[in-house]
Order: structure tokens, then C-alpha cells, then sequence
């Protein structure tokens, strides 16, 4: 804007000092000269500078008081345009407090050795599912070994070998693509999944041995947020590496307009990008190590506060509460912002689309008006105060 406005406005004034001295020559220099200089002082365009700075900068720190942190200007931005939120599951929609409900071994396995050798590996691991497992081998009191070798899988699970044994844990769907077959324990896997519970199975030498019911229930506040999300216009759609049978438990408990299950931490980045592909714009909010891809991928990623490290350096918004309506919150300053934005750049130009009429003298013949450059000043700098009024108001934004 500025490679037209700067010239533009030189080249009125060049016009006006002209103007003055050819068709009124018995002014003299003197008055020409002040309307030229009246006419770039009107036209300084400090109001058109400060417009969107300043309403970013008092929605940033309106954001921060009520506990969403907003990375960068584009982020805010961005979110005022969004119409689709692809929210994960676990962590994100639930409490992301899961409790180990049922432990199920196979013929001759002791469960509470099981359960300590699991537990050995899970020590390591940053997933909630992990600690649900730790928790309840430390309130039996087992004794935890430090495993020789480990891998976090994310999206699937942890691996490692403990006093010479190798040991897998994770989603059936894992074991799938391991070649281990699971099909002594398909009937409990059901049966616990019909219930909207995590599965996670645990393979010794190979041979799936145990399984680990995990119960994480739905947020009370996620079926509102659904709801104040849709009001916004907004589309919701759920991504969870988690089975179908247990994500399908947890949707119906939801208004969704999309659930895609089994997918790897790279699915829901194609998942997000596929959305983008047909026009969507597209946040994604998640916690997980296994949601960092996707939260880059989107147009605007939404960390939820108890989420990895990867997953908030992945996001432009982070939201200090785990509480899926700060996402609705979120929205709604960035709209105001928004609209903030556009109320300065009305008054910024308003200013100079009436000023700079005035300071030329063109309505002099008509009404008798004429801005000297000292009054030109003032109007400019009065634009300038109300830019800065108006973007205070967004501190009172209710959220
Ligand atoms: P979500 O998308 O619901 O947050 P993830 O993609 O993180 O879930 O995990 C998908 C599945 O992989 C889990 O449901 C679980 O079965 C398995 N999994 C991932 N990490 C672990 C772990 N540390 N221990 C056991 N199972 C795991
Ligand atoms: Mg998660």
C-alpha cells in the first residue's frame, strides 16, 4: 500500500503547490506552499502504520490474561479465518488422566511381573497411556528394572529389551504390522474396546502375553466446546491412532462431523493436508508427540497446555488450560481482533480521505474552508490517538 500511497501523496501536494500558483496568483508562494505542506502532514500515514500492530498487540496480551498464548501475529490472524478444527482424542477430548482399569495375561505369565517389566519401559515414555501403567505397577509396589535398550514409536507404541528379553508394547494394530498375531486376546480387545477403552497389548519374545484395558473418559467441557464450535461455523472432526471400536465410543458421545481412527502421527498430517487440498482452512489441536506433525501442517496449530514439548513448539497458539473451550475462546479473540483491525484501517484512511481534500484547498471555492498546516497536525496526530483508543478496547473483549 504504501508503494502507491507515498507517491501518490507527493504527487498531490506537488499538484496543490502548483495548483495554488497558477490559479491563484495573488496568494503568492507563500499561502502554495503552506497548502502543500498542509496536505503531507495530513497525509502522514502514522494512523495507517499503527492499525494492525497495535490491535495485534492488545489481542496478544488480551489472549495471554485469559491464558491463550499466541505465538506470532500470522497465528491470530490466521485463526480468525479458520472453518475446520481436527482435534485428537486422547489428552485432548479426554481428561488425558487415564487409569489402568484391567490387566488380562495369558496361560502361566505371572501379572504382576508382567506388569513390571511394561512398566519398566513406559518409565521412559512422555504418553499418557504410559503413566496410567507406571501408576498402578508403583501402588502395587513392584520392583522396576532400567531396560537395556528402548524406542518410543510414536503413534504406535514403545519397544525395548529388559534383562535379555525383548518386550513390545503398543496398539494391536502394531503388532499387525510386527507379523505378531494377537488372535488369543481379539475377544477381550473387543470387549474392552466396546466399552470406549484403550487397548494396549504387550508382546514377550514375540508372543503376545498381556493386555492392558486403559479407561480415559470424555472431558466434560468437550461436548460443549463441540457445540460452541459449530455455533461458530465451525467443522469438528476427530483423528486418534486409537482403534476404531474405542474412538467410535467416544465420538457418539459427541456431535463430530468427521472421525478417522488408526491413524499414524503422519495420517493425521495427510489427514489435515487432504482438508487444506479441498479448500478448508484447517487448526489442529492436540498434546501429543504423535500430534506435532499434523500441528505444523495446519494453518494454525493448537497445543493444549498439558501437552509434549514437540507438540507446543509445533503450535502458533497454546492454550495454558487443558479445557477444549479455550479453543473457542481463541477463536473468538481472533475474530475480534480481526474486526479491530478493519474498524483502524477505516479510521486511519478515513482520516486522510477527508483531510486531504480540506488541506488542498479544493473546497476553499465551495464552502471557504481551509486547513492550515498547524490544524493539519493536529488531525493527524488526533487520527493517531484514535487508532491507539480503539485497539485498547480489545482488552475488554470478553472471551
Ligand atoms: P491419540 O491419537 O489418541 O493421542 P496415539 O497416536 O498417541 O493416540 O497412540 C495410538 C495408540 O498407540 C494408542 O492408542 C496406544 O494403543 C498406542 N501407544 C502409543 N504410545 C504408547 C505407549 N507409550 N504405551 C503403550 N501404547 C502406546
Ligand atoms: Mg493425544
Amino acid at each position: 500500500m504504501a508503494a502507491v500511497f507515498v507517491p501518490a501523496v507527493i504527487a498531490i501536494a506537488a499538484l496543490t503547490f502548483a495548483a495554488w500558483l497558477l490559479l491563484a496568483p495573488g496568494s503568492g508562494p507563500g499561502v502554495a506552499l503552506a497548502h502543500a505542506i498542509a496536505v503531507l502532514i495530513i497525509a502522514c500515514p502514522c494512523a495507517l502504520g499503527l492499525a494492525t500492530p497495535m490491535s495485534i498487540m492488545v489481542g496478544i496480551g488480551r489472549g495471554a490474561s485469559a491464558g491463550i498464548l499466541v505465538r506470532d501475529a500470522a497465528a491470530l490472524q490466521t485463526l480468525a479465518t479458520v472453518d475446520t478444527v481436527v482435534v485428537d482424542k486422547t489428552g485432548t477430548l479426554t481428561e488425558g488422566r487415564p487409569r489402568l482399569v484391567a490387566v488380562e495375561v495369558a496361560p502361566g505369565v505371572d501379572e504382576d511381573s508382567l506388569l513390571a517389566q511394561v512398566a519398566a519401559l513406559e518409565l521412559a515414555s512422555e504418553h499418557p497411556l504410559a503413566g496410567a501403567i507406571v501408576a498402578v505397577a508403583r501402588s502395587r509396589g513392584l520392583a522396576v528394572q532400567s531396560p537395556e535398550q528402548f524406542e518410543a514409536v510414536a503413534g504406535r507404541g514403545v519397544r525395548g529389551r529388559i534383562a535379555g528379553v525383548d518386550l513390545v508394547v503398543g496398539a494391536a494394530r502394531w503388532f499387525e504390522e510386527l507379523g505378531i498375531d494377537g488372535v488369543p486376546f481379539a475377544a477381550a480387545l473387543n470387549r474392552h474396546r466396546q466399552l470406549g477403552r484403550t487397548v494396549v497389548l504387550a508382546a514377550l519374545r514375540g508372543r503376545i502375553v498381556g493386555l492392558f484395558a486403559i479407561e480415559d473418559v470424555l472431558r466434560p467441557t468437550s461436548v460443549e466446546a463441540v457445540q460452541q464450535l459449530h455455533r461458530l461455523g465451525l467443522r469438528v472432526i476427530m483423528a486418534t491412532g486409537d482403534a476404531r471400536a474405542t474412538a467410535a465410543v467416544v465420538a457418539a458421545q459427541l456431535e463430530l462431523d468427521g472421525v478417522e481412527a488408526e491413524v499414524t502421527p503422519e495420517g493425521k498430517a495427510r489427514l489435515v493436508a487432504g482438508l487444506q487440498a479441498a479448500g478448508r482452512r484447517v487448526a489442529m489441536a492436540g498434546d501429543g508427540v504423535n500430534d506435532a506433525v499434523a500441528l505444523a501442517e495446519a494453518d494454525v496449530g493448537i497445543a493444549m497446555g498439558a501437552g509434549s514439548d514437540v507438540a507446543i513448539e509445533s503450535a502458533g497458539v497454546m492454550l495454558a488450560s487443558n479445557d477444549l473451550r479455550a479453543i473457542v475462546r481463541a477463536i473468538g479473540l481472533a475474530r475480534a481482533t480481526q474486526r479491530n483491525i478493519r474498524q483502524n484501517l477505516a479510521f486511519a484512511f478515513g482520516y486522510n480521505l477527508l483531510g486531504v481534500p480540506v488541506a488542498t484547498g479544493l473546497l476553499q471555492p465551495l464552502t471557504g474552508w481551509l486547513l492550515s498546516p498547524m490544524f493539519a497536525s493536529a488531525a493527524m496526530s488526533l487520527s493517531s490517538v484514535s487508532v491507539v483508543a480503539n485497539a485498547l478496547r480489545l482488552r475488554r473483549t470478553v472471551l
